[in-house]
């Protein structure tokens, strides 16, 4: 919930209360005290009261008559006329006191009801008062379907691409949806097709929000933004109604981009059931995905959406004519980082001895918000020591805030570890080139991903085949265990690095072994039922379906496979140790080195998978 809605709610809960307050006071009032006139005069004739108050109403003969037993008691009875009573009392003998009209009384019948209906009225105004203050720019937050984006049109919004350091590829990937958002009927003229989402995957801070923005400026075209957490709200059916408004008055604002912050609160896989009120998130899913379906491919609306999380997102938002643009934004490499800081010390005036080349070479991981974060550390460390200029040392200072201080997972690698890293990524690139079946190495990369991989070696992306090959699966484990290999021959020593890496080759070994019948030992009976990972408890409860003998096989039969790996993997990687060094020097030097790099280094040509002329042979 955001802070708006929250403060909302509470206002809400304080009016309900005052509304209830109201009621109870006009329920007390008019209380049923159980005591008749019947009893009064019982009372009376018995000679058991003491004292008699009569108070008339105003206006009206009704009136209350307080009643003080002997006993101390005190009761009091509603009349209809009050000088009827009054006379009934004198007449047995006692004499009433009889009041004016009570204040009190007229306060509570004419001046509290109003008064309370003035204190809601003025409740409401500040609230909304509150939350157009609160950076709505349609000024219309009552009602609750509106949607919350906010609007900056294309005059107000000045950041531009070159104010985003690094990211090249990311923007040359954008700079097409710039062209069509600046002139639309260029492509319409043509019958291109722009896409009409845009997903933008990466970690927190790594500039999504300011790539959309930017792209928003160069454009020159209005930029809604919205985060998703903003749609899912507690009652159900608000959350599509604000999807539903924000497309209604992007319609009106087009050519313009809507950009949805951490799409994956609402576009989370539907159907899992996990978590409270997911009714309502798929609701405002289904609209999103209605919405995006709705408009033309080319009327000039690009939606473009920020995930760290894209594994968890529903596939449906991936579907061609959603967002079937997928761009990873990725943390910068060194000359990105560079790129970074100096964008962010522009408006910081530098000593002489400040070396950001020698900055941007200490800070692998750090996203382009730990960058800036650091600056402006150093700047205050600067203002602190009442200088009008930043030293290095302000910065070193600033890095055991940022880096080391607070819990970070960009925290500071050591040369030795980067060294160690650089050497496991080239073991598995060089695998993966040599090796017939797999590859090619779109990239590799020794830049921390914050999810606990010091780097990593990306193949093509995500091919769907059909099935696998004996020789691929066997090779896939090869290049798994090129990591291990490499830290082993360069170091002599091994880290705990490789731990996910032997995981995915034990798995793969065991599958050939249980599943597929790869192996002739054992031959082609299928071992394992069911490895549903989800039932954690069904090994336990589920009888084996194969003896002990057989499980021990299997055992043995998945060493064979590993250790043959291993050795077959361990002789290549030997074989091209001169390739081994180099990549891992231009890793040191460059942090991520693309396809054309890489296979720079081999003397030789291998022929890749997918590769035109590898097909044609
Ligand atoms: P995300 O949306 O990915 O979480 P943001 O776009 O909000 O990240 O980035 C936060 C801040 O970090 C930006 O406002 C900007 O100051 C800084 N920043 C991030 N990446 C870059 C970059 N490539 N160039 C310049 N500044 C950047
Ligand atoms: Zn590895």
């Amino acid at each position: 919930m955001s802070k708006n809605s929250r403060s909302f709610y509470l206002y809400f809960v304080i009016i309900i209360g005052l509304l209830l307050f109201t009621a109870w006071i006009g329920m007390s009032r008019v209380q049923n005290t159980g005591y008749t006139q019947g009893e009064f005069v019982r009372q009376m004739e018995d000679n058991e009261v003491a004292l008699v108050n009569i108070c008339p109403n105003k206006n009206t003969p009704t009136g209350s008559v307080e009643v003080t037993l002997k006993g101390g008691e005190e009761r009091v009875l509603y009349v209809t006329d009050v000088t009827q009573i009054e006379a009934l009392v004198r007449s047995h003998g006692l004499d009433p006191r009889v009041e004016s009209v009570p204040e009190e009384s007229w306060f509570l019948n004419s001046i509290l009801p109003i008064l309370i209906v003035v204190i809601v009225g003025v409740f409401f105004f500040v609230i909304m008062n509150a939350q157009n203050a609160g950076g709505s720019s349609n000024g219309k937050m009552m009602n609750f379907g509106r949607s919350r984006a906010r609007l900056m049109l294309g005059g107000e919004n000045t950041i531009k691409l070159d104010g985003v350091a690094g990211l090249k590829e990311e923007k040359e990937e954008l700079q097409e949806i710039v062209e069509f958002l600046k002139d639309p009927g260029k492509f319409t003229q043509v019958g291109a097709r722009i896409p009409k989402g845009v997903l933008l995957e990466g970690a927190p801070g790594t500039g999504k929000t300011l790539l959309a923005k930017a792209i928003a400026g160069e454009a020159n075209v209005p930029f809604f933004s919205i985060s998703g957490s903003d749609f899912v709200e507690m009652f159900v059916g608000v959350g599509a109604s604000r999807v539903r408004d924000m497309f209604a008055e992007a319609k009106r604002h087009a050519p313009c981009i809507i950009f949805i912050d951490e799409i994956d609160a609402v576009a989370r896989r539907r159907g899992t059931g996990m978590g409270g009120g997911h009714d309502e998130r798929e609701q405002t899913l289904n609209q999103l995905l209605v919405e995006m379906d709705g408009f033309g491919v080319n009327e000039g609306i690009i939606v473009m959406a920020a995930t760290n999380r894209v594994d968890i997102l529903d596939p449906a938002i991936l579907r061609p004519g959603r967002f079937d643009r997928k761009i990873a934004v990725a943390r910068p490499d060194v000359r990105g980082r560079e790129d970074i800081l100096k964008v962010h010390a522009q408006n910081k005036p530098l000593g002489d001895d400040v070396d950001l080349t020698q900055i941007a070479q200490t800070t692998a991981g750090f996203t382009g918000a730990d960058l800036e974060n650091l600056l402006n550390e150093a700047a205050i460390n600067a203002a602190m020591d009442e200088r009008v200029f930043l030293k290095q040392d302000d910065i070193k200072k600033a890095f055991v805030k940022v880096g080391i201080g607070t819990e970070k997972k960009s925290r500071i690698i050591s040369d030795k570890e980067k060294r160690i890293t650089a050497y496991h990524e080239a073991g598995h690139a060089i695998l993966f080139h040599v090796l017939p079946d797999v590859g090619p190495v779109y990239s590799v990369s020794i830049i921390p991903t914050g999810l606990g991989a010091a780097g990593y070696t990306m193949p093509l992306p995500e091919k769907d085949e059909m099935f696998d090959s004996k020789n691929k699966m066997l090779q896939d484990i090869m290049v798994s265990l090129g990591g291990r290999i490499a830290e082993e021959i360069i170091f002599d020593d091994v880290t705990t690095g490789a731990m996910s890496d032997i995981k995915k080759a034990t798995q793969k070994a065991r599958r050939m072994v249980t599943r597929y019948g790869m192996s002739e030992n054992i031959g082609i009976i299928n071992y394992e039922d069911n490895d549903d990972e989800v039932f954690i408890g069904r090994d336990l409860a589920h009888a084996k379906s194969h003896s002990e003998e057989i499980s021990g096989q299997i055992d043995r039969e998945v060493k064979a496979i590993i250790d043959d790996c291993y050795a077959k993997a361990k002789a290549i990687i030997v074989e091209q140790s001169n390739v081994l060094h180099k990549c891992a020097e231009l890793l040191l030097e460059r942090e991520k080195i693309g396809r054309d790099e890489f296979e720079a280094l081999f003397d030789v040509k291998y022929p890749q998978p997918g590769d035109p002329a590898a097909t044609e042979a």
